[in-house]
């Protein structure tokens, strides 16, 4: 957002940085997309928006409800009063607003608003599973761009971060490695010092356990147990915090030494996707206790990145889960998924697009859970 109160007649200084992106088709295995001229992309312009506050809500509000109409059960109670008065939402609101002019859709709107805030608010039983909702994004700290590359992606993304937490108090934001961090602090100290006051508010959390996210296969164990020194140490010297989970989304495989040497450095969770990616068949739990080689145990959770923190994808994550018995919560990093998408399948961050959290501002209600804008140590 460039400003939150424009003044007419007023000059804004942008500035813009233009970056033509990184194209290797074929490193992914899903990958068909066609051969790019390398660096060669064509600029479409941009656009600047005035947001009407209102719409926006009326847009969201609406989308969450009926994102919601389209999983419950048709016998649901929920559902069919939602219909109905989803029924008088789309009485009151002109369908075609530009023939009638926005001295009737305006109020129209507004109208709609108060109608669906009750649908809104109501709340589960507490029998519902939980859902632990934080804003995160998986930056490749590592992979096919010049790594000033990165530094800058982390710049951006944090920037984007810190801005949606001044138009959202309530956002929370997970920040795994120190390494990116560091770099910031260095290159942008004036973004560091706005991060620091985050943590400080417990809104960042700069919960990972290790400087990066380290391949776990071929890397020997004095060089995980330095990952782990050296990403404690650094957050408990600049933000007074210890991380209790190793977050390591994206990495191939781990180690069976691992949760011996996490418990030494107080890491009890474990958290990745990766292992969920399987295409040929189904690891046979979503959490469980890990044990390593000389016995002991971390709590291992499969949770979720690139999702979007709306009923339909949240009820498609909590179906997947398998002991449902045992399992009544489960953690998702909601984030952007487009940018993510744009760059080829390349995990380049950006962060919790503007929306998710406004959309998460508007889940105040669905028969799954019950939604918190949580911590990773609230939601583990
Ligand atoms: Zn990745």
């Amino acid at each position: 957002m460039m400003t939150s109160n424009g003044i007419s007649g007023k000059t804004y200084k942008l500035s813009f940085e233009a970056y033509s992106g990184h194209t290797f088709p074929g490193t992914q295995p899903f990958e068909t997309c066609c051969p790019v001229t390398p660096g060669c992309r064509t600029f479409g312009g941009i656009e600047i928006l005035l947001e009407r506050e209102d719409v926006t809500r009326f847009v969201m509000d609406l989308k969450v409800l009926l994102s919601l109409v389209r999983i419950l059960d048709d016998n649901s109670l929920r559902k069919n009063v939602l219909m109905r008065e989803l029924a008088r939402v789309f009485a009151v609101v002109p369908m075609k607003p530009e023939e009638v002019g926005e001295k009737i859709w305006r109020p129209a709107i507004a109208e709609a608003v108060e109608i669906m805030k009750p649908l809104l608010n109501t709340h589960n039983s507490p029998t519902t599973p939980y859902a632990g909702l934080i804003g995160h994004s998986h930056i490749d700290t590592a992979w096919l761009w010049p790594l000033e590359e990165t530094w800058r992606k982390c710049a951006r993304t944090f920037s984007s971060i810190l801005n949606l937490m001044e138009q959202y108090p309530e956002m929370t934001f997970l920040q795994p490695a120190p390494c990116h961090t560091e770099q910031v602090k260095n290159l942008y100290p004036s973004l560091f010092d706005r991060i620091k006051t985050k943590v400080e508010e417990g809104k960042w959390e700069p919960n990972g356990g290790m400087w990066v996210e380290p391949d776990c296969n071929i890397t020997s164990g004095e060089s995980l147990v330095r990952q782990l020194m050296m990403a404690q140490k650094y957050t408990q010297e600049w933000f007074g915090y210890t991380s209790d989970t190793l977050w390591l989304p994206d990495v191939f495989g781990y180690s069976a030494a691992l949760p011996q040497i996490l418990r030494g450095a107080g890491v009890e969770f474990f958290c990745t996707t990766k292992i969920a990616w399987n295409d040929t068949n189904r690891f046979p739990y979503d959490t469980f206790w890990w044990k390593g080689i000389d016995g002991t145990a971390v709590l291992a959770h499969f949770n979720y990145i690139h999702c979007w923190p709306r009923p339909q994808d949240l009820a498609h994550q909590w179906n997947r889960i398998q002991h449902k018995d045992v399992q009544d919560r489960f953690l998702v990093g909601y984030g952007f998924w487009r940018r993510w998408r744009r760059s080829n399948g390349r995990d380049a961050g950006s962060g919790a697009a503007n929306w998710r959290p406004r959309r998460l501002r508007a889940h105040r209600a669905y028969d799954c859970e019950q939604f918190s804008s949580s911590n990773a140590r609230r939601a583990l």
